[in-house]
C-alpha cells in the first residue's frame, strides 16, 4: 500500500517518519495529481483553514474524489477537513466523515496538552494541540479512542479521523491500525462488488428470467436492481 501524506503545510513530516518506520512506502502530496499514485493518505495537523486556502477549489474538488474513494486519515485540522459539520466558526471541507466537530473546543488553558486516554481498551498517550473536540458522531461511525468522556478517534470504513496527534508520540499503534483497517474496508468493499458480479453473471447465463430474483436472495438488501448493478460496476 502506497500512502499519501498531503504535504500543503504543517505536520506532514513527523507523519513520514512514522510511516516509514512502519515500513509503509510513503509520497509526499504537493499536487493534485500524485493523489492518482497512492492508495491511502494521511492529512495532517496544522491549520484547517490555511489547508482550504492553499487547496483552492480545484484542490479541494480532487481531494473530495480521494476520500470518498479511497482510505484516509485525517489527524486534528485533517479530522477538522474530513467531518461532515464545523463549528467556530462554521467551516466547509470534505465532508466525508457524519461527525460534528468543534475548533479550538479547549480554550486557551489548555490548549495544548498530553494526556492518557484509551484505544480499543488500552491506555495511550494523547498528544492535543489547538485540538478540536468531537460533539457529535453520526450513525455508523465506530468510537475507537476516548480521552475521558470524549471520542477522540473515530471511524467509518475506511476514513478515520483523531483529533489528537500520534505521530508525535512514540507508541506506534495508530499509526499501524490506519493502513490495516483501511485495507480490510477496501478489500471487503471490492470483495462484495465481485460477489455482486458474479451473481449477476450467474443470472445472465443461467437463462433463467429475472436479475430480481437472483439478487432478490442476495445477503446485500442494497443489490436488488439493475440500477444498483450499475452503481456496484462503478459505471453510473
Ligand atoms: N486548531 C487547528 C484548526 O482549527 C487545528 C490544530 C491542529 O491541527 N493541531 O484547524
Amino acid at each position: 500500500m502506497k500512502i499519501g501524506v498531503l504535504a500543503l503545510q504543517g505536520d506532514f513530516d513527523a507523519h513520514r517518519r512514522r510511516l516509514e518506520e512502519l515500513s509503509a512506502e510513503v509520497v509526499l502530496v504537493k499536487k493534485p495529481e500524485q493523489l492518482n499514485e497512492i492508495d491511502g493518505l494521511v492529512i495532517p495537523g496544522g491549520e484547517s483553514g490555511t489547508f482550504l486556502k492553499l487547496l483552492g477549489e480545484e484542490g479541494l474538488a480532487k481531494l473530495k474524489d480521494f476520500v470518498r474513494a479511497k482510505p484516509t486519515f485525517g489527524t486534528c485540522a485533517g479530522c477538522i477537513l474530513l467531518a461532515t459539520e464545523v463549528e467556530n466558526p462554521k467551516q466547509a471541507g470534505l465532508g466525508a466523515l457524519d461527525i460534528t466537530v468543534r475548533r479550538n473546543a479547549y480554550g486557551r488553558q489548555i490548549d495544548s496538552s498530553i494526556r492518557e486516554g484509551r484505544f480499543l481498551d488500552d491506555p495511550i498517550e494523547m498528544v492535543f494541540i489547538r485540538a478540536p473536540k468531537i460533539e457529535r458522531v453520526g450513525p455508523g461511525v465506530e468510537v475507537i479512542a476516548t480521552e475521558g468522556k470524549d471520542p477522540v478517534l473515530v471511524r467509518k470504513g475506511k476514513t478515520l479521523a483523531a483529533t489528537f496527534h500520534p505521530e508525535l508520540s512514540d507508541d506506534r499503534r495508530i499509526h499501524q491500525y490506519f493502513p490495516e483497517k483501511a485495507s480490510e474496508a477496501h478489500e471487503s468493499r471490492s470483495e462484495q462488488r465481485q460477489r455482486a458480479r458474479f451473481r449477476y453473471r450467474r443470472t445472465l447465463t443461467s437463462g433463467k428470467s429475472g436479475i430480481h430474483t437472483t439478487l432478490g436472495s442476495s445477503t446485500n438488501a442494497e443489490v436488488r436492481t439493475p440500477r444498483s448493478i450499475q452503481l456496484l460496476h462503478g459505471h453510473a
